[in-house]
């Protein structure tokens, strides 16, 4: 018996924490219904400081371009925190973040990021999905909308050094080919807002 003992690979906590949070998230019917793709890598595939990215145009071998979310495995966070971080990047999908409808003329990539990192936050802390890792207390600028931010971020570039409220790390966009802006053929939309409204919708109507 000693020896079957032994011989057990122990799950690392990263393991046991990332496979939690995905638990939890899949609970939680709103997030859910935005049916993101979700992959895990780990270290030799990833930055080993990056927890997590969202890519608009992640190349599939079968199905061409199609939106994905990238989790590092080994990367330690609380499930909770891990909940917070896989909303976060399926946000900037249904919140058209990479759309070009929504990205501002002449637009300073890094800054929109951040801008569009903190809104995500403002919500997900208001929903109370999951534990951030940065206190929104750290930015206090405006909040009402991305761009409001961005404007503002515009002006006070000093204080992109003091918080990061993304989830890959702070030299690594977590939106990746956001240089290459999201337009949709006539008579479609970006479907991640589309179920997410939807959902959204629906648990206000279960709660009225
Ligand atoms: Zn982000």
């Amino acid at each position: 018996m000693a020896k079957k003992k032994t011989a057990e690979k122990k799950i690392p906590l990263s393991e046991k924490n990332i496979q939690q949070g995905i638990a939890l998230h899949n609970n939680i019917s709103l997030l859910r219904a935005m049916y993101v793709s979700l992959e895990l890598q780990d270290n030799s595939k990833m930055d080993k400081n990056c927890a997590a990215y969202v890519d608009s145009r992640y190349s599939t071998r079968w199905h061409g371009e199609e939106a994905r979310v990238f989790l590092n495995r080994n990367f330690l966070l609380t499930p909770e925190e891990w909940v917070f971080t896989i909303a976060h990047c399926e946000l900037h999908l249904a919140f058209g973040h990479f759309d070009a409808e929504k990205i501002p003329a002449n637009c300073d990539l890094r800054l929109w990021n951040i801008a569009c990192d903190i809104y995500v936050t403002k919500f997900l802390v208001e929903a109370k999905f999951g534990t951030p890792r940065c206190s929104l207390e750290l930015y206090t600028g405006p909040t009402k909308d991305e761009l409001s931010i961005y404007e503002y971020l515009q002006e006070h570039r000093e204080l992109c050094d003091k918080f990061y409220f993304g989830t890959a790390a702070p030299h690594i966009p977590d939106m990746k080919n956001l240089d290459r802006p999201l337009s949709y053929p006539m008579g479609e939309q970006n479907y991640f807002a589309v179920r997410f409204a939807e959902a959204l919708a629906q648990s206000v109507s279960r709660v009225v």
